[in-house]
């Protein structure tokens, strides 16, 4: 690839970027074209030890720093990252395949928006005074030490800089390892926060696949893990990390809910199914898969859902114009076009898409299934593609039931006119991030994150700071000790 943000090496460890071929080669394929534009290698043993050796080296010099000098190099960051945003958009594109017109909004921005967000609290990040008559207590919010982060391939900067940015913020070191399928962004993460002057070893990357991540997680160096990814490597890491009693943030996997009932305004609901599965072609964690609309107005919702989904501009990423691109692999292709075999088998209408779009590249076009049943394969299993269901339902009671009857519990929206019963039907859901009228926004302001199978921990908002961060208390007694003998 000739790219001007390019990185220069596979690593980024204790400030500047490290090469070790002896690691097993890592292609980095353009999804659009099916190229190869670049090439990393794993981590070999001896890269996972510099990484973790220096960023171990390097966090008591950082949390002694005061909280508003850490604060001011992320915002720093945060205004390169912002400046840049058009190369920065270009790598993210050619790392995950998806439209420049999603990557150039969403994905460094909201980057730099964690940088900011989290680098304006690190200076007012305290403990508390609580009196005790004569004696007191106080607090103190002391960093864990060092981090591990693990990521999925969807939002390879977002999440780099959603980990990095409360860590750091909080007086943390990071080793952070991208998925072997989007290796490039996170690099430009770690070398963006050092030219903003993020002392060497603060923020390492490392590549490579799951037993990297797993060297990471075991290593008893190591005090916290957070990992973005799915379900079952979510078990595994959490019990992984439970040996040596570390803490963790698991943001996993869904199959969200998103309920339409008769009275809503019909547009939005569509506006909101549409950006609640087709974006990033449907590969986005939280999104509501699972589309109820009240019986009354499906074949409504059905005709203008098909109408809009034909809108959608099908083709090369870098073309601005472009509203829907590739999936980020082959393998991530053919797993979805496997669960769209098992929906027509099974029984689902398919009402439009259903097919590898018939150009180079990894392209599906979006799909919609209806009547689709709460047993069907596409109703229960996370499918991490462009592929919505759509379910009927009659009354409010039923459907809160049915959306709950499953082992996720990431997000849920609502759409109805009805205030009332969107507070209500909220309050029911059993869902970490939740939505009225809406589907899928993600300020840093709020909170971020899942309840039952999709995760313990938040990302985003003050909520982080808490899980990157543990008080210790101490009691100041001032007079005499009294003792039993
Ligand atoms: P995976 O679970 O396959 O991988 C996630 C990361 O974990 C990758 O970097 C992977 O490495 C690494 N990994 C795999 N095995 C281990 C192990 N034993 N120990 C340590 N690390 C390991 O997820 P995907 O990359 O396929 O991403 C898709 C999933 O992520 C979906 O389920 C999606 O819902 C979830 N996700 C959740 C989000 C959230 O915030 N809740 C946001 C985005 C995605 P490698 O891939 O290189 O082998």
């Amino acid at each position: 690839m000739t790219h001007p943000a390019q990185p220069t090496a596979s690593h980024f460890i204790n400030g500047e970027y490290v090469e070790d071929t002896a690691g097993t080669p890592i292609p980095v394929i353009y999804a659009a074209t099916g190229e190869q534009i670049a090439t990393v290698h794993a981590a070999t043993p001896a890269i996972v030890e510099k990484a973790l050796a220096s960023g171990k080296a390097a966090q008591k010099a950082w949390a002694k720093m005061s909280g508003t000098e850490r604060g001011r190099i992320l915002r720093r960051a945060a205004d390169i990252i912002r400046e840049r945003n058009h190369e920065l958009s270009v790598l993210e594109t050619y790392d995950t395949g998806k439209p420049m017109q999603e990557t150039l909004a969403v994905d460094a921005t909201s980057g730099a928006d964690a940088l900011e967000y989290f680098g304006g609290l690190a200076g007012s990040l305290t403990g508390e005074h609580i009196p005790l008559g004569e004696d007191w207590v106080y607090t103190i919010r002391e960093a864990l030490g060092l981090c591990v982060g693990i990521g999925a391939w969807n939002y390879p900067t977002q999440i780099a800089c959603w980990k990095g940015a409360p860590a750091l913020a909080c007086g943390n070191t990071m080793v952070f390892k991208p998925s072997e399928a989007t290796p490039l962004c996170a690099l430009k993460v770690a070398e963006i926060l050092h030219e903003a002057g993020l002392p060497a070893g603060v923020y390492n990357v490392v590549q490579g696949m799951g037993e990297v991540g797993a060297a990471l997680v075991t290593d008893p160096r190591v005090d916290k893990v957070s990992l973005t990814g799915s379900v079952p490597t979510g078990k595994k890491v959490y019990a992984a990390a439970a040996a040596d009693m570390k803490h963790v943030t698991m943001e996993l996997g869904g199959k969200s809910p998103m309920i339409v009932f008769d009275d809503a305004d019909i547009e939005n609901a569509v506006g909101g199914a549409i950006n609640g599965n087709f974006y990033s072609s449907g590969q986005v964690c939280s999104n509501g898969t699972r589309v109820f609309v009240q019986k009354g107005i499906k074949e409504k919702f059905l005709a203008r859902l098909a109408e809009r989904t034909g809108n959608a501009v099908i083709g090369d990423p870098m073309d601005e114009a472009t509203s829907f691109g590739p999936m980020v692999n082959e393998n991530q292709m053919n797993i979805v076009l496997g669960y769209i075999e098992k929906g027509k088998a099974e029984g689902a209408r398919l009402i439009c898409g259903g097919a590898r779009c018939d150009m180079p590249g990894w392209y599906l076009q979006p799909t919609v299934f209806a009547d689709v049943t709460d047993d069907m394969t596409i109703a229960r299993e996370e499918i991490f593609g462009p592929v919505m269901s759509v379910l009927d339902f009659e009354t409010e009671e039923e459907v809160v039931a049915r959306a709950n009857d499953t082992e996720f519990g990431l997000s849920a929206g609502v759409f109805t006119r009805d205030f009332t019963r969107a507070h209500r039907v909220i309050g029911n859901l059993e869902a970490g991030s939740c939505f009225i009228n809406s589907y899928n926004d993600a300020p840093v302001e709020a909170p971020f994150g899942g309840v039952k199978a999709s995760g313990v921990g938040r990302e985003n908002s003050k909520e982080a700071i808490k899980h990157f961060s543990q008080v210790k208390s101490v009691y100041v007694r001032m007079g005499d000790v009294e003792a039993a003998f």
